[in-house]
């Protein structure tokens, strides 16, 4: 494939555009591949793209019901940070955000990795003390985030009220290296990068069984037909138990429609991301202008992969004593994706009950940051039978009660 670069540009310029290859090629399953994904959104291709990148697999197809990065990748609201507080989490967000620093020279695609930096609002006191664990955690795994004041939250966000009736900001957490990237671009690279490897992606193509002999998997039907494989990795996020049913086990998963919204654009006023827990909403500002405001899951399981109206207002109720500003914003569109929610708030990365069949979901309402970290270390996985990155989000923690909480000891679930 062609690289991408300012020279092409040049190229194409002064030949009217007439010589842009597709970004990835067209194809029809072939009747065996060594190794098939199922999901054609972050992780998937990022599982099959390091698949071939570090373990020389590239005889692989990834297989998509609808089209590459409709789900939660092209619907999420993009923030990219890696200050968890247990250990397994920090090591595989942090690998994820390191990759992003070179992803798009890795790619030779732009993925617009923009590291403006992420405040999480300590709004209580009890948020203060967890916080300030967090930042000492961090510091003990290698992860680069401060605790700061409020007056260096005003410094950093100056359209911030800090100074609310109910919520008053008493600081927060910071990471100067978390930011944001384009979603679509992250997929559209991994999956340009595994086409140039030869591999597969197969769009409109609806996974509706798994096949296996004697404990083993050997293959899936889809809607294009029988399609055999020697490994298969499940990597659906909301369609997990799904899925999994069909290979035969059972998942400690809820699926939950999980919304976002942006406004009309504006002037440049935010060139932070700030998240405030104890209210429950995030916002940052996307390049395009548009204030760009996530909320919390819907409170009832549920696979609607739409928006609905009371949660802009519960959402822009949350966030309005902080930011006053908004209160005179029209906001422009909303969108839900099924995300896919596990007790401890933390993934699920493992092998199966059926031979040579792997999962890889559970990543929830945050897992667009992992995207890299997650296929880095899934591909491991997938290809070795071990990696240090997923040896503790085996599924078989959840009988043994070895959680990673996120949730309730970190205080943030996403
Ligand atoms: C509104 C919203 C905001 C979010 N904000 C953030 C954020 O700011 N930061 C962050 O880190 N994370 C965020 N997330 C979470 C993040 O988007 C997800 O964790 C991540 O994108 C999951 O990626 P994935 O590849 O696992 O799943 P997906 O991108 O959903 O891909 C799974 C794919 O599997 C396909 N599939 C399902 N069933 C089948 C089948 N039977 N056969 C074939 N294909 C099938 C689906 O069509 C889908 O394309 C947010 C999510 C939402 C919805």
């Amino acid at each position: 494939m062609k690289r991408y670069s300012a020279f092409a540009i040049a190229r194409e310029a002064a030949n009217y555009h007439q010589g842009w290859e597709r970004a990835w090629a067209k194809r029809a399953p072939k009747k065996r591949y060594d190794a098939i994904i199922i999901g054609a959104g972050g992780h998937g291709l990022a599982s099959a793209y390091y698949l071939g990148k570090n373990h020389g697999i590239t005889n692989v197809a990834v297989l998509e019901k609808g089209w590459l990065g409709g789900g939660n990748t092209g619907r999420n609201t993009t923030i990219i940070r890696s200050n968890y507080l247990q250990d397994p989490s920090a090591a595989i967000y942090e690998k994820a955000r390191s990759l992003y620093e070179t992803l798009s020279q890795d790619l030779n695609y732009n993925v617009m990795f923009s590291p403006r930096g992420v405040i999480m609002l300590a709004q209580t006191h009890h948020e203060v003390r967890g916080y300030q664990r967090t930042a000492h955690a961090n510091a003990l795994q290698g992860v680069k985030t401060e605790w700061i004041g409020p007056e260096r939250v005003k410094q950093l966000c100056p359209i911030m009220n800090i100074e609310g009736p109910r919520y008053p900001v008493l600081g927060g957490l910071w990471q100067a290296r978390g930011g944001t990237a384009r979603h679509d671009a992250v997929a559209w690279g991994y999956a340009r990068a595994c086409s140039d490897m030869g591999m597969d992606i197969i769009q409109q193509c609806e996974v509706t069984g798994v096949t296996s002999e004697g404990g083993k998997v050997t293959g899936v039907q889809t809607s294009l037909g029988d399609i055999g494989c020697n490994s298969l990795g499940i990597v659906v996020a909301g369609h997990s138990s799904h899925v999994a049913e069909m290979a035969g086990f059972r998942l400690p998963i809820e699926s939950v429609a999980l919304q976002a919204l942006v406004s009309e654009p504006i002037k440049p006023c935010m060139d932070v991301v700030v998240m405030a827990n104890t209210v429950h909403g995030y916002m940052s500002q996307s390049d395009k202008g548009e204030m760009v405001i996530g909320g919390g899951t819907d409170g009832y399981n549920n696979y609607t992969q739409r928006g609905s109206f009371h949660h802009i207002e519960e959402t822009v109720r949350a966030l309005i004593e902080t930011f006053p500003m908004i209160s005179r914003l029209k906001m422009l569109r909303q969108w839900g994706g099924i995300v896919d929610v596990t007790g401890d708030r933390s993934p699920i990365l493992s092998k199966t009950p059926l031979e040579g069949c792997y999962i890889n979901c559970g990543w929830g309402t945050g897992g667009f940051k992992a995207i890299p970290g997650s296929g880095f270390g899934f591909a491991e996985l997938m290809a070795k039978g071990y990696s240090p990155l997923t040896a503790e989000f085996g599924m078989e923690r959840f009988r043994e009660g070895r959680f990673i909480d996120e949730s309730v000891a970190a205080g943030v679930a996403h």
